[in-house]
């Protein structure tokens, strides 16, 4: 393939309209939406909007006329069909962190008997933090981490809850979520799904693979904004037996009663905690609005065929260069981002960015290229990989000014 016959792809591309809803800087090729997505120009108008009338001159009236009040139903009902939900399964709240923490322990008390929380040794390094404080929390509980390939075969009957994250935040392998549910199903088990890394990006269908329990982030491939609020999801059929661990107001059937008793809000909403964060809430709310044009069974077509040719360029022209492939070879086992191994992944990110190309770095000598199918386009991938080229063969890479770290890679 040549630059032309990519750009030829574009063309015929279903998605290539949604990029005119975004704004990427002249002069860069963004491969970093799988750790925050671009802007669009929509979400900055929106919030000059909030800030300016609804803040400034509503004032607190706002929480009624300008709809604040509704605001996390509003984004959950953007979202539900991106996942596969009903709106009222989705609560969009807090980190995604906090709200694993929130499914976790609503999924634990599920199975008072089963002492186990499951998961894959090499998820998040979040998740297992939140996992090890839920134990130390709960009495009973044990967290047993094994290696992903072993999670079904360590499967029984005191295994509470399964926990993982479904798109490997390093490698980008996905897990076969529909099997290892109905597998955990099988053994008794409530299952939590991390969709950090697959919402936005890849098939997700939470209905029809029968999930408990989910979370995800929505600064990512949902383009939210640096810190957007994540989203939890609780199956309709928990609804009446799951509680929050966090009992906030905002979680009340009626939190404007002020009674002296919490009262759980019906649906997922009982995992609302406190008051929503309504400038981060808006800007998500714009920018979800570009999926409402967006045909959801060509993201995972979209995204194949980006990474497919990432995967394909980067064998033809790094493979001389000590750069090897660390993400899956077949399309259908990747999210959206491939990752590369290379001994110097921290000076080459760095000077890939200097050159326009936006990707990251994982320890110890990871890069990682996201392929954001609402924006990226076949030729920023071969742009990309050209850049990567020049920059290895001619050894530009390794220049003193590329060495020193940052506080966010
Ligand atoms: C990005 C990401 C998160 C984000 O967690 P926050 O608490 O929202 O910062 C969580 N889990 C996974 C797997 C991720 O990739």
């Amino acid at each position: 393939m040549d630059r032309d016959e990519a750009a030829a792809l574009d063309v015929a591309d279903p998605l290539a309209p949604a990029r005119g809803a975004f704004r990427i800087p002249e002069g860069v090729v963004y491969l970093n939406g799988n750790s925050l997505g671009a802007l669009q120009p929509a979400v900055e108008e929106r919030l000059r909007r909030v800030v300016t009338d609804e803040w400034g001159t509503g004032l607190k009236r706002s929480w009624n006329d300008a709809g604040w009040a509704h605001l996390p139903q509003r984004v959950a009902a953007r979202i539900a069909p991106l996942v596969g939900a009903e709106p009222h399964e989705i609560a969009v709240t807090d980190s995604t962190s906090v709200d694993l923490f929130k499914a976790v322990v609503a999924a634990r008390r599920l199975r008072p008997d089963r002492r186990v929380i499951l998961t894959d040794e090499r998820n998040f390094p979040s998740d297992r933090y939140v996992l090890a404080g839920i134990a130390e929390l709960l009495p009973g509980t044990e967290v047993v981490a094994v290696a992903a390939d072993e999670v079904e075969a360590r499967l029984g009957d005191d295994v509470a809850v399964v926990t993982l994250t479904h798109v490997d935040y390093r490698s980008g392998r996905m897990h076969d979520a529909a099997r290892l549910t109905a597998a955990a199903h099988d053994a008794g088990a409530v299952v939590v799904w991390d969709l950090s890394h697959s919402t936005g990006a890849v098939h997700v269908d939470l209905a029809d693979w029968h999930v408990d329990l989910a979370v995800g982030c929505t600064y990512k491939y949902l383009n939210g904004g640096p810190g957007s609020p994540a989203y939890l999801y609780a199956a309709e059929r928990h609804h009446d037996t799951l509680r929050s661990p966090v009992a906030g107001w905002f979680g009340h059937a009626d939190p404007f009663a002020f009674g002296p008793e919490y009262t759980p809000a019906a649906g997922a909403d009982r995992f609302l905690a406190g008051t929503p964060p309504i400038l981060s809430l808006a800007a998500l709310d714009a920018a979800l609005e570009v999926w409402e044009d967006v045909d959801l069974a060509a993201v995972p077509h979209r995204t194949r065929a980006l990474t497919s040719l990432f995967v394909e360029l980067v064998d033809a022209r790094l493979a001389g260069y000590g750069v090897t492939l660390e993400s899956p070879r077949a399309a259908e086992l990747r999210g959206a981002h491939v990752t590369i191994g290379f001994g110097g992944a921290g000076p080459l990110s760095r000077a890939a960015t200097a050159a326009g190309v936006i990707g990251d770095v994982r320890p110890p000598d990871l890069l990682r290229f996201g392929f954001s199918p609402l924006y990226v386009r076949h030729v920023d991938v071969w742009d990309a990989v050209e850049v990567l080229h020049d920059l290895l063969a001619d050894g530009s890479w390794d220049e003193p000014r590329f060495r020193a770290t940052e506080t966010v890679s």
